[in-house]
């Protein structure tokens, strides 16, 4: 647990610092052909999307509020002691934040576990939410998507000495971690791929890679991204399995009667596709790890 801390702490201090290396920039000026720096995003002006009630609502209120997680490295994590947001989907939801016209500043982050997404989007807690969020018809009942804008899939964090588990029909007699509400704990129900009292149910992912270092779960289950953030936290003891079972298409989560916020968050991810600004998010996070990305096909419906 301190291991896995202090690496957070300097995989966060590296991002952190790499982003004020960035603070000069001009707004557009792009970065300079570093990796490992995150692009700056041209902050649209005289944005207008007719018929959205949530962008009437943000213009009026001169910000937004995104919904986030704030403990999946790599993805959206927060650091404790600067309070900042890093990771693939925080760039993901501040490129949009930039194509509705709002800099960095009016962005309000609101954490937002995977159990009380749709809540928080139906009530209008969060104008949207970028973290992990995967489209299905079910949660489409409730809240509508963008997107995709990443492809996941599920896979096993264990502990680097374990060879027993090697992949999801190995199981059984194994306490198997997972979080509320997400995809995946649903699928190690639906699937019976351990025995119902081996389930063990947290809010947050972090809470489970917790158990799994002291020895109380055998494996956690949730997204291969996910997975891969923690497992480069602590090399010396945990691994990822690497075999995927199933696809996470990642979208934007946002109020369900907004068609035209919907159409509008799809431009701007396909612009992001088109002109390498999705590439360079992805390399300045994610891809750190040396994994490469499949580019998504924007759905929209
Ligand atoms: N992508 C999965 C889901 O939306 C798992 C990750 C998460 O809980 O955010 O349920």
């Amino acid at each position: 647990m301190r291991i896995r801390t202090l690496a957070a702490g300097l995989l966060v201090g590296a991002l952190a610092l790499t982003a004020c290396g960035k603070e000069g920039t001009p707004s557009g000026a792009g970065n300079t052909g570093n990796a490992a720096s995150t692009p700056s995003y041209t902050v649209a002006s005289n944005v207008d999307v007719a018929g959205s009630a949530t962008f009437a609502k943000i213009k009026n209120k001169g910000g937004l509020t995104i919904g986030v997680k704030d403990d999946q490295p790599g993805l959206g994590l927060k650091d404790p002691t600067t309070g900042k947001y890093a990771g693939f989907d925080i760039e993901i939801a501040k490129m949009v934040a930039a194509g509705l016209g709002f800099d960095e500043s009016k962005i309000t982050y609101k954490v937002v576990d995977s159990s009380a997404r749709e809540a928080a989007i139906a009530n209008g807690d969060v104008d949207y939410y970028v973290g992990t969020y995967t489209i299905t018809d079910k949660r489409k009942a409730q809240v509508s998507f963008a997107g995709p804008y990443f492809m996941a899939g599920q896979d096993l964090l264990v502990r680097k000495d374990d060879n027993s588990i090697t992949g999801k029909d190995t199981l059984k007699g194994k306490k198997v971690c997972s979080v509320t509400g997400s995809t995946p704990i649903q699928r190690v129900r639906d699937q019976q791929l351990t025995e119902p009292g081996n389930i063990v149910e947290f809010q947050k992912y972090s809470q489970c890679v917790d158990k799994l270092a002291t020895k109380e779960v055998d494996a956690v289950t949730t997204d291969d991204a996910i997975l891969k953030g923690f497992a480069a936290q602590d090399p010396d003891t945990l691994k990822v399995v690497g075999k995927p079972f199933s696809q996470e298409p990642y979208g934007i989560g946002l109020n369900k009667d907004d068609s035209a916020l919907r159409n509008k968050i799809d431009d701007l991810l396909q612009a992001s596709l088109d002109d390498g600004t999705w590439q360079k998010i992805y390399d300045s996070t994610l891809g750190k790890s040396g994994s490469t990305a499949t580019k998504p096909t924007i759905q929209r419906y």
